[in-house]
């Protein structure tokens, strides 16, 4: 189908939590091997893409003017790779309307990323295959695969390589910080931690526990097993996540961790009720700046009519 208009295409594309992120030791390059349990959250962006004389870049939202509007954003780069692949030139603009915390975690400018491949693929008529669209976001970033395909995942090699998994229903708040955390700072936070501690990092291996908790659909099942190996770097990076985190278990929460590289924390709940009774506990206690209540799995990169 060409869904291509004059007034353009817009694609909804989700947030992610890691229910869990094992960390293996410093490739040679310098990335890490991961095994990584991506959970998609109804966390949206939206990222609008319409004809234009040249490739430029919008954003609004409540964090809209630490995004880059320049080629480094990456639905610039989302553009440019796929107008590079068909020979044609990037002419478009790209307007985020961003709700995802920024530098936070998760994975907002990976959003972004996907949502633009897809917003440009249909604005342009492409109908680039499912696979190219997944090599090109691969190309653009480990988590970038993940935000087009949603649900929930797990990742291997750099979080790239994605193999579907089963997920029931969950509810979750998430506190927003203030302020980002650089994710290559807290992988080498992590290298640091190991080393100091003259600590041997096994293979990453995604647990057998957590892939079933999460398929149950059962959160106490689930908050027993939630696993995030960068966390101890979080904390150490930013030590006022504690008091979030405890914040959020005081009120309720039945676990809570730092969502991927942070500093954004992650509370599982028991239910939509429970959900904005921690958000008010959260808001009230000072530890953040504001909360997000989202449920999960949520669908992937979607061209809204
Ligand atoms: P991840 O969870 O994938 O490690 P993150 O959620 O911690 O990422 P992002 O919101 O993706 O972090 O932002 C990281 C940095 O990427 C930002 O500080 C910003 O400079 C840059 N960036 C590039 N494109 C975007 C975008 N579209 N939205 C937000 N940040 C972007």
């Amino acid at each position: 189908m060409n869904t291509s208009t004059s007034t353009g295409v817009t694609v909804r594309v989700p947030a992610k939590v890691n229910v869990q992120l094992a960390v293996g030791a410093a490739r040679p390059d310098g990335f890490h091997d991961l095994a990584n349990v991506f959970l998609a959250v109804s966390l949206f962006d939206e990222v609008t893409a319409t004809p234009a004389d040249s490739l430029t870049v919008s954003c609004t939202g409540p964090d809209a003017d630490q995004v880059p509007l320049d080629r480094t954003n990456l639905a610039a780069k989302a553009a440019e790779i796929l107008a590079a692949r068909h020979g044609i030139s990037p002419s478009v603009h790209l307007h985020i309307a961003k709700n995802i915390p920024v530098a936070g975690g998760m994975a907002g400018g990976s959003a972004d990323g996907a949502a633009a491949l897809l917003a440009c693929d249909a604005l342009w008529g492409l109908d680039t295959p499912r696979a190219e669209l997944l090599d090109i976001c691969a190309e653009l970033g480990s988590d970038v695969p993940f935000s087009l395909v949603g649900g929930a995942a797990l990742g291997t090699g750099r979080g790239e390589l994605l193999t579907p998994v089963e997920a029931g229903a969950f509810h979750w708040v998430f506190a927003v910080a203030d302020g980002g955390l650089s994710t290559p700072a807290v992988f080498r936070e992590f290298d640091r931690l190991a080393e100091t501690e003259g600590r041997e990092i096994p293979e990453p291996q995604a647990s057998p526990e957590l892939l079933a908790a999460l398929a149950s659909g059962d959160p106490d099942a689930l908050a027993g097993v939630l696993a995030n190996d960068l966390q101890p770097a979080a904390l150490s990076l930013r030590p006022s996540l504690a008091a979030t985190l405890d914040a959020g278990v005081e009120a309720g929460a039945l676990a809570a961790l730092v969502s991927g590289s942070g500093p954004t924390t992650a509370f599982l709940v028991r239910d939509p009720e429970s959900a904005l009774k921690v958000a008010a506990a959260l808001e009230a206690s000072g530890t953040c700046r504001t909360t997000r209540v989202a449920s999960a799995p949520a669908p992937g990169a979607v061209v809204l009519a």
